[in-house]
């Protein structure tokens, strides 16, 4: 089990995964932006700061 992947209180699951988990940016090409990453960082994160 991997402590990385567990998020801690407090911290939003989609941004911590995206953070920690680099293969899921991987999958994206040179240019892509990760929109989940973008929605989060522009509107932030559902059930914490979500305006
Ligand atoms: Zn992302
Ligand atoms: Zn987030």
């Amino acid at each position: 089990m991997s402590k990385a992947k567990q998020t801690p209180s407090g911290e939003c699951p989609q941004c911590w995964e995206h953070a920690y988990d680099k293969r899921i940016h991987r999958r994206l090409k040179p240019r892509e932006d990760c929109l989940p990453c973008l929605d989060h960082l522009h509107n932030g994160c559902p059930d914490f700061n979500r305006k």
